[in-house]
């Protein structure tokens, strides 16, 4: 079976109500032009969490692109002023909701641990979770990563069944690669997307482990997007600085080769 092809793009904290929903309109007519849904490329577009409603009522249905968050909280509801839960998400609708990203991981201390939390009501929602992970550039350099990688899915993935996992994205984001401008190799990205392959077949049996879509995220643009996408285990990207203008965004999204 063919996995999913996805290109999601994480506008993190930028843009305001009226640039967003300028942003969200420009990628959505130039998907709808110029993507023939026989590519079979996904789209999600995950705006700041006040534009969702906004953008939501933007995209058409049917065309293959979708409504991401950026994250949610970790419990089900209650007394944590200014936090979204999963269930608020899930009445918009949002399709989409990256969790565990880097940014988070740092400066608001997530841990595997609470991933895990907001993976499971995630899920309990019909909401589809892109997980993010990677390792910062000391772990590479100590050639330790391969393992911290999947140690990060041991401890926030490996508790779900095969069903559930199959609802997940993962997004391999090396740190040192993340805003910075120096982009993963096609080589560095194969051989982490395979290493996190292999370990969830390792858990989940290689028919379960073929069909989960792994992207790299960590400045792709419309110049790098082609040879990484060629990569065999790459299956699309988590965009953040090229998400942020329509035309490189969409022309990552054409970058997928015919595999
Ligand atoms: C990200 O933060 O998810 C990301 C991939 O950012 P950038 O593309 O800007 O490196």
């Amino acid at each position: 079976m063919a996995r999913q092809k996805i290109v999601a793009g994480n506008w993190k904290m930028n843009k305001n109500m009226e640039e967003g929903l300028s942003l969200a309109s420009e990628v959505i007519h130039m998907a709808v032009d110029e993507l023939p849904s026989s590519q079979g490329v996904s789209l999600v577009l995950n705006p700041p969490f006040l534009h969702l409603s906004a953008v939501r009522k933007l995209i058409p249905a049917g065309k293959g692109i979708y409504l991401g968050a950026q994250n949610c909280h970790h419990k089900p509801s209650g007394a944590f002023t200014g936090e979204v839960s999963a269930e608020m998400l899930k009445s918009l609708p949002v399709d989409f909701t990256i969790i565990g990203h880097s940014e988070r991981r740092e400066y608001f201390g997530e841990t595997n641990a609470l991933v895990a939390e907001k993976l499971n009501l995630l899920l309990e929602k019909g909401i589809r979770p892109i997980f993010c992970c990677g390792e910062a550039l000391p772990i590479r350099e100590a050639d330790t990563h391969l393992a911290y990688v999947a140690q990060q899915s041991t401890e926030s993935l490996f508790h779900l069944t095969a069903e559930q996992l199959k609802q997940v994205v993962i997004a391999y984001e090396p740190i040192w690669a993340i805003g910075t401008g120096k982009t993963a190799t096609s080589a560095q990205a194969q051989e982490m997307h395979a290493h996190l392959r292999a370990h969830l077949a390792g858990k989940y049996g290689v028919e379960v482990a073929s069909e989960i879509s792994i992207l790299y995220g960590g400045s792709c643009n419309p110049a790098n997007a082609q040879e990484l996408f060629a990569c065999a285990d790459v299956d699309g990207g988590l965009i953040g600085g090229a998400s942020l203008k329509s035309r490189d965004f969409i022309e990552i999204a054409k970058s997928f080769p015919n595999k």
